[in-house]
Formats: C-alpha cells, sequence, structure tokens
C-alpha cells in the first residue's frame, strides 16, 4: 500500500524547496574609520547638482574606495557615496557591465 506520493508524481512547484542561504552580511566595518562618520546625512543627499561639497570631502576620506564599493554592491542610488552622486555610480556600473560584456565577448572570438 502507497502511504505517501512518489517524488517522481509531484509537480515541481509543490515540491518542498531547499531554501538558499543566508547572504552573507557586508562588512561595515570601514565605516568607523569614514571621514563622514559624525556628520549628519545632510550634505552628502542634496541633489547631485549641488553635491560638490560632498564630493570635496570624500576626496580626503581614507576608506572612499571601500564606501564606492558598498554603495555599488548594496545598490544605493541615492546620495554622496565614496565621491560619486547616484547618477555618477549609475553610469560608473553601467560602464563595467559594458566592458565585462566585451571581454567575454573577446575572450569567445
Ligand atoms: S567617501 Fe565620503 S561618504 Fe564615503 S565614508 Fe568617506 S566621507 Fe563618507
Amino acid at each position: 500500500m502507497l502511504l505517501t506520493t512518489p517524488e517522481r508524481f509531484i509537480v515541481p512547484s509543490k515540491r518542498k524547496r531547499v531554501p538558499a542561504p543566508p547572504k552573507p552580511k557586508p562588512d561595515v566595518s570601514w565605516m568607523l574609520r569614514a571621514a563622514c562618520r559624525n556628520m549628519g546625512p545632510d550634505l552628502f543627499h542634496n541633489d547631485d547638482r549641488k553635491a560638490r561639497g560632498a564630493k570635496a570631502f570624500c576626496s580626503g576620506c581614507e576608506v572612499k574606495e571601500e564606501c564606492l564599493n558598498y554603495a555599488l554592491t548594496q545598490h544605493i542610488h541615492e546620495g554622496v557615496w565614496g565621491g560619486m552622486t547616484g547618477t555618477e555610480r549609475q553610469s560608473y556600473r553601467r560602464r563595467i557591465a559594458r566592458r565585462k560584456a566585451l571581454n567575454v565577448v573577446q575572450m569567445g572570438d
């Protein structure tokens, strides 16, 4: 006597899915060394045209690269991070994607 439905006959959407492993939390220890760590968000969350002051401030920050990388990987689209405005990060991300695509095409030739 068959008590359970064999796996083969279960509709795929009804099968138990193995949950994806949790994503590791990003390392944010660099924030403790940020030049802006004791500042409010106002300077960094102006629109792009008023971002000059924030970008100048970022230019002397020792964790600029980590900050930019964090904003890119966390898909933060607003404010100045790592010396770039949201618009600049978007075009930077597109340039990187285009370059990667070109490399793939060249490697495939
Ligand atoms: S790069 Fe700019 S926004 Fe990023 S931590 Fe440094 S001062 Fe702050």
